[in-house]
Order: C-alpha cells, then sequence, then structure tokens
C-alpha cells in the first residue's frame, strides 16, 4: 500500500520482509486476471500440503517474521500492529500458506498469550508461532453456535483431571490441528454465563472423534466432533474454573480485532479482476456494469480505512472491543457483493460447478455465503454493535438469570 507514507523504519522493515520472501518463499499462482489463484480447497486437509506449509511457517518464524505483535519472551518479535500489516501486505504475494496458521496464532496464540498460565505459554506459544502446533477453535455445538454460553459440552471433574463429552461442530481444520480451545460446561446450577470452563484440549486424547463435513463449495474444511469421556489434566485448565466465560469473550475480541487487521490489508485486493472479467465477457461499456464495480471499489476502501482505524483505536484503547463487529459485519457484506458481482459477470460460463472444476466465480458464490456466519453471525455482531456501541436495550434473553439445569434443551 501507501509506501511513501510509511516512516523510513517501517520502510525499511518493508525492505527486508520483501527481500526475505523473495529469496525464500515461492510466489502465488496468478490467474490469467492477474489475482491470485486460491489455494485448492480440498489441500488443506492433505497431510502433505500441510507438512509443506509447517515446513514454511518454520521458516518464517527462524527469520523473524512469526508473531510480529507477540511479546519476545513466548517466542514473538514485540513490534507494532503496524510492522504486522506491513508484512501481511507483503506476503500477499507468496505462498506461504500462512492461512492454516491464520486462527491457531492470531486468535489462539494470541488468547493463551492473555488468559494462559506461564506454564502454558512458554509451552505452547513458541510452538502455535512455528506451526509445530496447530490450533483449532471448539466452540459451535450442534445445539447453536450463536448461544456459545449456551453450550452443553460438560467436563467433571476426577481428581487431578477433568472428564469432558459433548459434541462440537463447525470446527475449522480440525483434521490437521493438534490441540483445541474448548470450552465445558462444569457447572449446571448456576445462569450459564457463570458455570463455564475452557481447556487447552489435546486432540490426540482417546475418546476424541473427528468427522469431516463436506460444504456445498467442494471443500471440508469442517469437522464435527464427538468427545467421549476425553480426559484431560486440571493444569490444562485456560482461566479459571466456572469463569470461562470471561475467556471465551475474550477469545471473540481478540478474533475480532485480529479480522479488523486482517480485513484492512484483504480489501485493498482492488477490482481489477472484475474489470478484466467485464470487459473479457464484452460488458465492460455498460453503464450499470461499471456503477457496480466503482460502488463495490469504494465500498472496499471505506471498508480497508475503516478496518485501520478501528483496529488502530482498539489497539490504543481509544474504542473499546464493541467495535471490532463494525469491520466483521462490513467486509463480509462486501465479500458476498464482491462474489455476487462477479458470477452475474460471469455469467453462463460460471452457471455449473463442478468439484475440481477451474470455475472460480461460482465457487466464490458458494463460499461468500459463509462469510456472514463465520466467526459469528452478522445477526448477532448487529446485537452486539447496538448494545456495546449504541447502548441500545439489550435483546430479550429469558434464560439469562436462570440455573442452566432449568433451561429447557432441545
Ligand atoms: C466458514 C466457517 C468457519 C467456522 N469455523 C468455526 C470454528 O473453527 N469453530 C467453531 O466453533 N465454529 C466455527 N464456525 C461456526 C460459526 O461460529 C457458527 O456457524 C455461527 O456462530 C452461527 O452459529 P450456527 O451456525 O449454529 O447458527 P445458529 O446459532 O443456530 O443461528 C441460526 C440463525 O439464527 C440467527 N440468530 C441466532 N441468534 C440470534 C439472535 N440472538 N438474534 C438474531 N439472529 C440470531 C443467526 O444469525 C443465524 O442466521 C464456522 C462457521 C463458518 C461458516
Amino acid at each position: 500500500m501507501a509506501d511513501e507514507l510509511e516512516s523510513a523504519e517501517l520502510h525499511t522493515y518493508r525492505e527486508r520482509a520483501r527481500a526475505w520472501l523473495a529469496a525464500n518463499i515461492p510466489p502465488r499462482a496468478r490467474l490469467d486476471d492477474g489475482s491470485y489463484e486460491e489455494p485448492d480447497l480440498m489441500a488443506e486437509s492433505d497431510p502433505a500440503y500441510i507438512a509443506v506449509a509447517r515446513e514454511r511457517q518454520a521458516a518464517v518464524f527462524d527469520a523473524g517474521f512469526a508473531g510480529i505483535p507477540f511479546p519476545v519472551e513466548y517466542g514473538g518479535q514485540g513490534l507494532s500492529y503496524d510492522h504486522e500489516r506491513v508484512f501481511l501486505e507483503e506476503q500477499a504475494a507468496y505462498d506461504t500458506r500462512s492461512q492454516v496458521f491464520m486462527v491457531s496464532i492470531n486468535i489462539l496464540g494470541a488468547t493463551v498469550v492473555e488468559f494462559g498460565t506461564e506454564e502454558q505459554k512458554k509451552r505452547h506459544v513458541p510452538k502455535i508461532l512455528r506451526g509445530e502446533e496447530i490450533w483449532l477453535q471448539f466452540l459451535s455445538e450442534p445445539s447453536g453456535g450463536s448461544d456459545l454460553a449456551g453450550m452443553l459440552t460438560r467436563a467433571t471433574r476426577d481428581g487431578d483431571t477433568y472428564v469432558i463429552n459433548g459434541q462440537k461442530t463447525w470446527s475449522t481444520g480440525a483434521q490437521r490441528s493438534d490441540f483445541a480451545i474448548c470450552p465445558t460446561r462444569t457447572r449446571w446450577d448456576v445462569p450459564k454465563h457463570k458455570g463455564i470452563s475452557v481447556f487447552i484440549l489435546d486432540l490426540r486424547s482417546p475418546g476424541v472423534d473427528l468427522r469431516p463435513i463436506k460444504q456445498i463449495n467442494g471443500g471440508a474444511e469442517f469437522c464435527e466432533e464427538f468427545l467421549t469421556d476425553v480426559v484431560v489434566p486440571a493444569s490444562n485448565m485456560l482461566g479459571d474454573e466456572n469463569e470461562g466465560w470471561r475467556v471465551a469473550r475474550g477469545l471473540l475480541n481478540i478474533e475480532h480485532a485480529w479480522q479488523g487487521r486482517n480485513s484492512g490489508v484483504a480489501e485493498a485486493v482492488g477490482v481489477d479482476d472484475l474489470i478484466a472479467l467485464a470487459t473479457e465477457r464484452g460488458l465492460i461499456g455498460d453503464v450499470g456494469v461499471q456503477r457496480k464495480i466503482v460502488d463495490l471499489h469504494v465500498a472496499s476502501h471505506v471498508q480497508s480505512l475503516a478496518a485501520q482505524r478501528i483496529t488502530n483505536g482498539m489497539t490504543s484503547g481509544a474504542l473499546h472491543h464493541g467495535y471490532g463487529p463494525i469491520v466483521k459485519v462490513g467486509g463480509a457484506l462486501n465479500r458476498q457483493r464482491r462474489a455476487e458481482l462477479g458470477k452475474s459477470l460471469a455469467g453462463s460460463v460460471a452457471a455449473g460447478w463442478r468439484p475440481g472444476d477451474e470455475d472460480r466465480w461460482s465457487r466464490d458464490l458458494l463460499s461468500s455465503r459463509s462469510a456472514t456466519l463465520a466467526g459469528g453471525s452478522n445477526e448477532v455482531l448487529r446485537n452486539n454493535v447496538s448494545e456495546q456501541v449504541l447502548g441500545l436495550p439489550r435483546e430479550a434473553s429469558p434464560d439469562r438469570e436462570l440455573p442452566f439445569n432449568q433451561v429447557p434443551h432441545n
């Protein structure tokens, strides 16, 4: 982005990152229209793909570009979010396979830094940053992902361990992961937010049964998990017993802040590929098409700048975490608008789709539907903005103060 406006120090950092990436990581493949080819959706469940991803992440770590804003004592670089943005911008042109570690590092590693014990941080965070451990989140359950505090998965104390039983679902990347952050219910006789404890769960533990879920876009990045008598050491608890809502809420705040930082970079992709598509289809002279492309370009720029501004505000403490969802809501809607425009320009070319086809526009359309659900649905995030930013009355929640064992389930 705006190279000419950044400080000399950041500019030097950018040049160092650019030179290292060019020398050590293969460039991302480009399509005819100049845009980057997206990773094959099935590849991310392929052990060979993940092995190379881990090698590249280790190289990024060893070169001092992993965990840029993480504390130095846990393997990070102790640098600013501006340094992180610069590296993300430069990295976009290279096939680091960083998407494999995105949640693991930026959401879950950061959650361990914020809520973990010293031992948990020292043991796990450097390995997370180096890609030796991949983490995922076990938040959603079949009974519903939006009502996170209403979880039914149970953990029961047994000496210096806990025994976990229940079911999680929609867990991105479970097949390739090593550990999960897993909220559970440890008390049933108190209101739902007051009986939650969060665990670090080793996915190789006996009793963890992972089953991939095939998706409409051809991928199978999700799993559902059946947890049967899974034994977890009490020392794996993240945060305090029955105080896990603080950790779960904190994780979501970290997720929204990361989405803001990442969205500022992702939105800067521009509309060159849509212009190329409209030109190829003979539609570029159509004033209606031009207007849609311009509208999207404006919306993307506004989103990118808003993301940077809100993220900077949250980082400096000028804005509280309630602002994070604004970035997610706007980014998700733009992603869907972009996919819909691409599909309408592609016309009959994108009418059919089979797994393995190169039809990026159909695939984009199908994948984009998840944008307003992943990481919290737009409806629920609008509720957050309504309550936390605008101070509007809280939505009715009849089960909020009831002991959880008196709340009807299913
Ligand atoms: C790409 C992708 C990746 C994901 N990765 C993970 C992951 O790694 N780990 C994980 O745990 N989960 C993951 N999820 C699940 C995601 O968090 C849930 O899909 C999301 O929280 C919504 O939950 P749900 O699907 O159970 O829908 P429900 O909670 O059942 O909601 C159904 C509908 O009702 C609406 N709704 C619910 N409550 C309200 C309300 N109070 N007010 C207004 N509308 C409401 C919702 O907006 C939604 O449209 C992922 C989802 C996607 C799409």
